[in-house]
């Protein structure tokens, strides 16, 4: 039996006409990295603000570590990790007076010298805060909300507009806390993030959930075909590549690149080369690539995630 770190039933949250959260409903075990994974504006953020408890919900049940969110629940908070999505922190102070300032907050808390080294800021922590770069900044962030040795971790957007190296290393950084034992809830909207991070992932998409599981797991149960990716020159008819052999399926991107899932890829491909050298379709590029998270978003919602 899975234990239930975090369980959410029907959150539903408004702000004024918007129906920011839509009645949703997931659950996160210990022990696991759990990804919100949808574009901007889905929901991500509100469903965490609600979980931390800096949101009351207009309906639905929540309950983490078997107690019920709210702002004054401090018995909770004291048991929470949080990264908010944008921390104003008081720059003038160096890494390890901040942490230390954190530290003294809490009852219990972890050894900063120790904590400095698990987010590889061993050589910065007589830095002024300011003076950090995105990526060190983020893993600060990480830190403070490691120092109270939480039992749940919950980190919004954690690798946003990092270069590829400072997300890597957080990726890293996310990874070994799971190795530590604890329990991850992040919201992201990379998919290569959520692909690699997570154990399961819940995609949102205009407040509600659209798809939950294990990445691979999701890819496979929605999309055993191969992606053709098409580039035109110009557009097609509509039904101009209904019929293909193989083609189980086509998606029209919002750019007007036509993906094509097929069954029978040599089939396809032969078929596609044909209608070119018929001057009949309008190639650009083709790609072939392996089905990812990125097709299934894109087979639910019409949309790829970053548009
Ligand atoms: P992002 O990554 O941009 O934060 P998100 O998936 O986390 O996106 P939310 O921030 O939860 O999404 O926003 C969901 C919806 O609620 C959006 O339409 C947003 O404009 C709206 N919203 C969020 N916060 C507020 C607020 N304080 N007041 C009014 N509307 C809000």
């Amino acid at each position: 039996m899975m234990e239930e770190v975090v369980s959410v039933e029907g959150l539903v949250k408004r702000y004024g006409d918007v129906t920011a959260v839509n009645g949703i409903s997931f659950r996160v075990a210990r022990g696991e990295v759990f990804g919100l994974l949808g574009p901007n504006g889905a929901g991500k953020t509100t469903t965490v603000e609600c979980i931390e408890g800096l949101r009351v919900p207009d309906a639905g049940r929540i309950e983490v570590l078997g107690e019920t969110p709210s702002p004054t629940n401090y018995r909770l908070k004291a048991k929470l990790g949080i990264q908010l999505q944008e921390t104003a922190y008081l720059g003038l102070l160096t890494v390890e007076e901040l942490l230390f300032t954190f530290a003294q907050l809490y009852p219990r808390h972890r050894d900063i010298q120790e904590l400095v080294e698990l987010v590889a800021l061993t050589e910065k922590r007589k830095s002024c805060v300011k003076n950090l770069s995105g990526g060190q900044r983020q893993r600060l962030a990480v830190a403070l909300a490691l120092v109270n040795d939480p039992e749940l971790l919950i980190l919004d957007e954690p690798t946003a507009g990092l270069d590829p190296q400072a997300r890597r290393a957080l990726w890293d950084l996310i990874l070994s806390l799971k190795a530590e034992g604890k329990t991850v809830l992040l919201t992201t909207h990379y998919m290569e993030e959520a692909e690699y991070l997570c154990d399961r992932v819940a995609i949102m998409d205009h407040g509600r959930i659209i798809a939950l599981g294990p990445p691979a797991e999701l890819v496979r149960e929605h999309l055993r075909e191969t992606a053709l990716e098409l580039e035109l020159q110009a557009d097609l008819e509509e039904g101009a590549l209904e019929g293909l052999p193989g083609v189980r399926r086509i998606v029209r991107e919002e750019s007007g690149n036509l993906v094509l899932y097929s069954d029978d890829t040599v089939s396809t491909f032969r078929a596609l080369a044909e209608l070119v050298a018929a001057g009949r379709l309008p190639l650009r590029d083709l790609i072939w690539r392996r089905p990812s998270l990125e097709d299934v978003y894109l087979l639910l919602t019409g949309r790829r995630i970053r548009e």
